[in-house]
Parts: C-alpha cells; sequence; structure tokens
C-alpha cells in the first residue's frame, strides 16, 4: 500500500507557505522558487507539542522526580532495556517523547525549507538542521563544554531508531538497544 502525502509549499522569496495543494508556485507572490513540504510546518510543530505535553504527563507519573528537573541527576535514572519487565510501562511515554522529537525535526527542516526524506532516523534528521539550531539543542542538552557535541552525538545514535524499535516492540524483542531515558526527556523538552 502506497501513502499518499498532500504537499504544502513554502516560498523561498516571501516565506509564506501556501495551503492550497497541488500548487507549484507561491499562492502569495507567485514565485515559482519554492520548497515542497510534506505537511504544514506549523501543523508539525502543533502535532509535536501534543505530543510532548502527552509524554511528560506519563513522564511525571512514572519518573516524577525526572520530570520536575531535566537538568540534574541525569545519571541517577536507570536506563531501560528490552528484555527488562519495567519497559512494557513506559513504553507509550517513550514513543511518545521519540514522536514528537522527530516531528519537532521535521518542523523545523520544513520551515527552513531544508528537503529530507521520510525517514524515523533522528541523527539523519538532527545533521540536517541548520548549524545554529544544533547548536542551540547541544547547548540546551549538554552544555557548551568541549566534548558537549560528541557526547550528545553519542547520545542522539543510542536512540535514533526507538520509534522504529519500540513501537512493535511486543512483536520484536530481538532488538537489545538500551534506551537513555533522561536524555530523551530532556532533548524532548529542549528543542
Ligand atoms: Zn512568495
Amino acid at each position: 500500500m502506497t501513502r499518499k502525502f498532500e504537499y504544502y509549499i513554502k516560498c523561498k522569496n516571501c516565506e509564506n507557505i501556501s495551503t492550497t495543494t497541488g500548487r507549484t508556485s507561491c499562492e502569495f507572490c507567485n514565485s515559482n522558487d519554492v520548497f515542497k513540504c510534506p505537511q504544514s510546518p506549523d501543523v508539525a510543530k502543533n502535532v509535536a507539542k501534543a505530543y510532548l505535553e502527552t509524554a511528560n504527563v506519563l513522564c511525571q507519573q512514572t519518573f516524577p522526580k525526572l520530570a520536575n528537573n531535566y537538568m540534574l541527576n541525569q545519571d541517577n535514572v536507570p536506563t531501560f532495556q528490552h528484555a527488562s519487565s519495567p519497559y512494557y510501562y513506559i513504553m507509550p511515554m517513550v514513543i511518545n517523547y521519540m514522536f514528537a522529537i522527530e516531528m519537532m525535526f521535521k518542523s523545523s527542516l520544513m520551515w527552513n525549507a531544508i528537503e529530507f526524506e521520510l525517514k524515523h532516523d533522528l541523527e539523519y534528521l538532527f545533521q540536517l538542521l541548520t548549524q545554529s539550531e544544533k547548536d542551540k539543542i547541544i547547548d540546551r542538552v549538554i552544555g557548551n563544554g568541549p566534548n558537549a557535541s560528541a557526547d550528545f552525538m553519542t547520545k542522539l545514535q543510542k536512540i535514533k531508531n526507538t520509534f522504529v524499535e519500540w513501537r512493535y516492540l511486543p512483536m520484536e524483542i530481538n532488538g537489545s538497544e538500551e534506551i537513555y531515558i533522561p536524555f530523551l526527556v530532556k532533548l524532548a523538552n529542549s528543542i
């Protein structure tokens, strides 16, 4: 089955978004210098916010300390592995965070008229963000020390495919990646 996407176009000249589907030129200034978005960037951002808020509610229930203070004691919160029993209970939270992060990355790419493939891979999407956006996120999540960027990328690599690996977890037990919850929570709340 093929999924059909309705494309929106963002004008590179006047930066407006034409919401009439099927257009090839800007409906505001008629420029043909436009970028095709798989969906409206502001809709993507609102969807991301809704998933983030839901994830934070679930986090508040499961890890109230973590939810109340994303900045502290990151290393005191346990990591979870596929095979460990509590993972069933944190799956909805994890999936909501992962989807929120993915949609926020994609929304940012669309706003900046950066084309991307329709993948879930967070490392792939992050690498496409503007340098200033990447620096801002790394600074908020890790800080600005000499190893901040490398530290961030190592952690991002650990969760980059979590959405794909975890959403059907009960059917797909062969995954072995651990999930680093504090990083996930902080990243989602830092974009
Ligand atoms: Zn225009």
